[in-house]
């Protein structure tokens, strides 16, 4: 099978064909992976890795499995033109309870990138509506991932994302520098000086709030969301966060936004959206936006995907989100916060480690060196644990119901990747 994959099958920044053979999964429960073959003497491996962010519930679990069962024998899925169904309208009412206010408008789509997409729309439309056709560009800071489609790609870190390969193809944003991890008033500044002065042309300041993911695994203080939220305020602009990633409670809130007491004017959510079953996600917007969008010449918001709203991601992320409630994820996330600091202390301590920083479900060993993906993989295999390394990054987000043995077990292996990669 690995042959054929080599030769046929694209997988996520990789070359055609394949260079390596990748690791056959043939099912999951709990927080296990079970391989079709053995790796390096392993037939399980512990997962680290949620499958980015997504499965924060684990593998296979009975009630997601139940909710997705109940709706394909009612409906898989149905063109969302013209047409409604229960699962979407739950599932909007649902978020519009748990998000901050006034978020209060929902559109659903298919990947977090088309949500981020259909967020850069919003904002251009809106001020497009209200008259102001000319403020059209994004802010961001460096340091961030918003995903691998055109809009998303422009407001991803310039110097780590694919900028160099796209100069002059990608849109020109405005880009501040990488937030700080403590608050500092002069980078305060910084934000609130670069919105004011870019405020006539600028449609959006577009962020990764509290925790930066892809583009690096940092994180920030909160304070600066604030920071950000009456710079916009002041200038006119409207504010995104993008919490596709932060979202559903992996930095110990239930969205980041929540540290920093803001509300932004719209809001992305995907990868645990479904608990890791389907792919979906969604924007979010506030009744000003959606009421400037609709005051305009075209008086519709210009978007709609075909599998938008797709009942089984729907019902599967109805059936996640009320798991997620019922259950003191708090406490989880907690444990998984201790757990991580308690058993990745020692990486500190390790050569070629610059870095060891954890938050909520999130624990991250920065290198002083680009990490040797292969021999960091194949170190955390060995030890039972599944890790997908990059850049100078061996980091970990486990699925919430791991217990306190398998997460130190998922620790070793971090430590084990740290000193092989
Ligand atoms: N935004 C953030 C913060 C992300 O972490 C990601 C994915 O890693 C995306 C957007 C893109 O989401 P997707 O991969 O579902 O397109």
């Amino acid at each position: 099978m690995t042959a054929l994959d080599r030769a046929h099958v694209w997988h996520p920044y990789g070359p055609m064909p394949g260079l390596v053979d990748p690791l056959v999964v043939e099912s999951a429960a709990g927080v296990r992976l079970r391989l079709a073959e053995p790796a390096h003497g392993r037939r399980e491996l512990l997962d680290g890795m949620s499958s980015w962010w997504a499965a924060i519930h684990g593998y296979n679990h009975p009630v997601l499995n139940e909710a997705v069962r109940g709706q394909v024998d009612r409906m898989s899925h149905v063109m969302f033109g013209g047409l409604t169904h229960e699962p979407a309208v739950r599932l909007a009412t649902s978020l519009i309870e748990v998000v901050p206010e006034p978020l209060r408008h929902v559109f659903l789509s298919d990947s977090g990138s088309v949500a981020v997409e259909v967020a850069v729309k919003m904002c251009l439309q809106y001020w497009r509506s209200v008259g102001r056709p000319q403020k059209r560009r994004l802010l961001t800071w460096r340091g961030g991932y918003h995903g691998d489609t055109w809009q998303p790609m422009a407001v991803c870190d310039p110097d780590g994302g694919m900028h160099q390969l796209w100069s002059g193809v990608l849109p020109e944003q405005i880009f501040a520098a990488a937030p700080p991890a403590e608050y500092d008033e002069s980078y305060a500044e910084h934000l609130r000086e670069l919105i004011a002065r870019h405020a006539d042309e600028l449609a959006a300041v577009i962020v990764e709030p509290v925790v930066q993911g892809a583009g690096g695994m940092r994180f920030h203080s909160p304070r600066y969301l604030r920071v950000l939220r009456e710079a916009c305020d002041d200038a006119g602009v409207l504010l995104v966060f993008d919490e596709i990633a932060t979202g559903f409670g992996r930095s110990g809130t239930l969205f980041a936004a929540e540290q920093g007491g803001v509300c932004p004017d719209v809001m992305c959510l995907g990868k645990a959206l479904t608990g890791g079953y389907l792919s979906m996600a969604a924007t979010l917007c506030t009744p000003r936006v959606a009421e400037g969008i609709s005051r305009g010449e075209v008086p519709v918001l210009a978007h709609g995907p075909t599998f938008m709203a797709n009942p089984l991601a729907a019902a599967v992320a109805c059936a996640s989100l009320d798991l997620l409630l019922s259950r003191d994820w708090r406490g989880e996330v907690a444990g998984l916060e201790a757990g991580l600091r308690e058993g990745l202390a020692e990486a500190a301590e390790l050569p070629g480690v610059k870095d060891v920083r954890v938050l909520g479900g999130i624990g991250v060993v920065q290198l002083d060196h680009p990490v040797d993906m292969g021999a960091a993989t194949e170190a955390a295999v060995r030890a039972g644990v599944w890790l997908r390394p990059f850049r100078d990054l061996v980091y970990v987000m486990p699925p919430y119901v791991m217990g306190a043995e398998d997460l130190a077990q998922v620790c070793r292996g971090v430590l084990a990747a740290a000193r092989a990669g």
